[in-house]
């Protein structure tokens, strides 16, 4: 099940779902709006709303649009329960093994289960719950909530899903029968000591920008808001056309790497909302016209958001609207998938 909520992480959602179709058996969003948006785009694959229905008009709605529910409380149970029942949607049944952000109690597990598969008319509902720390090093937290998961759910026919990308790559017992991968899909880690590279992963984004002026600036002048950045030396500075209204992190420090042709040039002063200004006084590559490349391969856009003090996850799911995206190849390489391919719709 292929996680494409939050814009398919900033790629674009129905780019992104047409390029994996194929490759996998499902899609996970976070809510309705994101549901429909494949639905319209003419994506008939199932679509599972990971948090559950908003309210019980969502309950007919994701019917009529044969959307899945992640039923995560006891009151999404009477909702249902009040619907129609030739027109109840497809379920999973979520429990809260440690995460304590949706989710049943493991003590209720089995109640719940029990009442949700009477009112899908016996049909038992994929089981599911979500790790707080499979990317921690330390496996304890994860261990103890796969515990927590199996005792509450040994006794009960159904399906499990239970795997993020975190654990995905460091917990393959957790896999079960549907894992869910959402970061590692575009190429990005998951863990803070790993990189995407060091777990072949390859980035499907690379967000540049090109210089559209380059300038001289003498010794112990300020460049940017607030002259946060000063040169040291006669420096020239490359002002390229990205800013924070364009997705890059505002809370970038100085010295984070731009890469223009082979040479990573260190950003120079705060990023603006339209622009942001490189010292390039030791990359001849830096001139008018050029590309500044502000993440993909080189630099990643994990190595880029430490740099900033945050994750890749939120640059790449903070990608504005404004950014004209150019689509190079929405098919997944057949070298990057083991499984046989039918072709994208
Ligand atoms: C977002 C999400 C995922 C995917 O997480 P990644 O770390 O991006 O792989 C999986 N399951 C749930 C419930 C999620 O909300």
């Amino acid at each position: 099940m292929a996680c494409v909520k939050a814009d398919g992480y900033g790629h674009g959602i129905v780019t992104v779902a047409q390029a994996v179709a194929g490759n996998v058996d499902a899609y996970a969003v976070a809510c309705i709006e994101e549901a429909l948006r494949l639905r319209d785009a003419g994506i008939a694959a199932p679509v599972l709303l990971l948090e559950g229905p908003h309210g019980s008009d969502e309950i007919d709605e994701a019917y009529a649009r044969d959307l899945s529910l992640c039923i995560s409380d006891p009151r999404h149970l009477d909702w249902l329960a009040a619907a129609d029942p030739g027109r109840r949607p497809e379920c999973w049944l979520k429990i809260d093994t440690g995460m304590h952000r949706l989710g049943i109690a493991p003590a209720l597990a089995a109640c719940c289960y029990a009442r949700l598969r009477a009112l899908l008319n016996g049909v038992p509902p994929v089981i599911c719950t979500h790790f707080a720390s499979a990317d921690n090093p330390d496996p304890t937290a994860t261990r103890a909530q796969l515990a927590s998961f199996d005792a509450a759910t040994s006794a009960l026919a159904a399906p499990h899903s239970c795997a993020n990308s975190a654990a995905i790559i460091a917990f393959p017992d957790s896999h079960r029968d549907w894992v869910r991968p959402g970061y590692m899909l575009y190429g990005g880690s998951p863990f803070a000591d790993r990189s995407a590279t060091d777990l072949s992963l390859r980035p499907a984004m690379a967000f540049s920008a090109e210089i559209i002026s380059v300038r001289e600036v003498a010794a112990g002048e300020g460049v940017g808001y607030g002259a946060r950045w000063r040169a040291a030396r006669p420096s020239r500075i490359a002002t390229v056309a990205a800013g924070y209204g364009d997705g890059y992190p505002r809370h970038a420090g100085d010295g984070t790497p731009v890469r223009i042709g082979a040479v990573r040039s260190p950003l120079a002063g705060r990023v603006s909302m339209d622009m942001m200004t490189v010292d390039v006084t030791d990359n001849p590559a830096a001139v008018v016209g050029a590309r500044a490349e502000l993440w993909g391969s080189d630099p990643g856009v994990d190595e880029v958001a430490a740099c900033a003090g945050t994750i890749g996850y939120e640059l790449l799911a903070a990608m504005p609207a404004r950014v004209p995206r150019l689509t190079i190849d929405a098919s997944v390489g057949a070298d990057r998938c083991s499984a046989p391919r039918p072709s994208v719709d």
